[in-house]
């Protein structure tokens, strides 16, 4: 059942990332910050300055926007920095924050960009602390902190690829590939949540179901039916823009979502699935047709009743013995 409120937006991962990263640190900073200042150290003092106040803004504009995409390399652009001039500034005795900082860029970056960045960093470090660094010390520098570089890397691309799996089981449907209804829910909810805000572009719902298909698993049995219905996803998918996303709504019943699309194109687009099914020839003696409804979003009315109109005509559709398309 879908409910009627506007979505919910949860944190991202790489939110919760940014958000944890750029709060601690800037917490963490400000009472080297004071101290530096107490001490009248007024370079290191204004660099952790900058530091707390970059983080602070950094964290602030991430909780209000949900953003991540520039917040993250803004963040480790910012880490790196401060941690490079700190250590120009006040040389070897600061190297150890080199650590977090790297372990940092790894969660922020993809992981090769982070690679080649935290590699160029390293190698920077080294030629400004040149003098200071005897052999052993430069030696034992480089083997821990590539050691920190290569655990880095191997957590955070880990945590990507489970993370997309996670999302891949959360929202497609096993069989076919097509987002689920949970997704589908989802994207109506988002979808209307816009509309609220601003009513210019107009998006419509395609709803269709496979014509007769019991008879296709009694003839044929329920392991064809399962192939059509895998052939019959990929070949709707051929036949709509990317920015239309396609969704299993239930057993044989699929959904388009048109979005930026006006009523007269989104009649079109249905008649073009139609047709681009019924001229496939998947099994010999039985024609797989769709019944078709489409439904432009109303102001103001809930997914419930906007998808409820297209199930009304689809079911015209039907009335009007099968293979049509009709309009709410
Ligand atoms: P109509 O034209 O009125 O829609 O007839 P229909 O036979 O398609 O409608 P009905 O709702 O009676 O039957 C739907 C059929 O779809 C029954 C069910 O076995 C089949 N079906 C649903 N999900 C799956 C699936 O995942 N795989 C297979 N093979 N069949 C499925
Ligand atoms: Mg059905
Ligand atoms: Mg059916």
């Amino acid at each position: 059942m879908i409910t009627h409120s506007a979505p919910i937006k949860k944190r991202s991962a790489e939110e919760s990332i940014i958000l944890t990263l750029s709060g601690a640190s800037s917490i963490g900073v400000l009472p080297f910050a004071i101290y530096r200042f107490l001490e009248s150290d007024w370079a290191v003092a204004c660099l952790d300055l900058f530091a707390v106040l970059a983080l602070g803004s950094l964290f602030i504009y991430v909780y209000r926007t949900h953003n991540t995409q520039l917040p993250g390399r803004v963040l480790a652009f910012v880490s790196m920095f401060v941690v490079f001039v700190t250590i120009l500034l006040k040389g070897i005795s600061q190297l150890m924050w080199i650590f977090p900082a790297l372990t940092a860029v790894f969660f922020l970056l993809p992981a090769n960009m982070a690679a080649i960045y935290s590699m160029l960093i390293l190698f920077s470090i080294g030629y400004v602390l040149r003098e200071q660094l005897t052999v052993f010390l430069a030696l034992e520098f480089y083997v821990t902190a590539i050691a920190t570089l290569l655990f880095s890397y191997a957590f955070s691309d880990r945590m990507r690829k489970q993370q997309q799996q996670l999302t891949e089981l959360a929202t497609c449907d096993p069989l076919t590939g097509a987002g689920n209804r949970r997704a589908m829910e989802q994207k109506m909810l988002e979808v209307i949540a816009l509309q609220r805000k601003e009513h210019n572009s107009p998006v419509s719902l395609i709803l269709m179901d496979l014509d007769n298909f019991k008879k296709v698993n009694d003839a044929y049995g329920h392991a064809k039916g399962d192939d059509i219905l895998r052939v019959f996803v990929e070949t709707l998918e051929n036949s709509i823009r990317s920015s239309h996303d396609l969704y299993r709504f239930g057993g044989e019943e699929f959904v388009v979502i048109a979005d930026n699309t006006p009523l007269k194109e989104a009649i079109t687009l249905a008649e073009e699935l139609r047709l681009a099914i019924e001229k496939e020839g998947w099994l010999a003696e039985h024609k797989i047709t769709i019944s078709v409804g489409t439904a432009k979003y109303s102001p103001h009315e809930t997914a419930f009743e906007w998808l409820g109109r297209a199930d009304r005509a689809m079911y015209q559709a039907k009335g009007l013995g099968r293979n049509n398309c009709c309009v709410a």
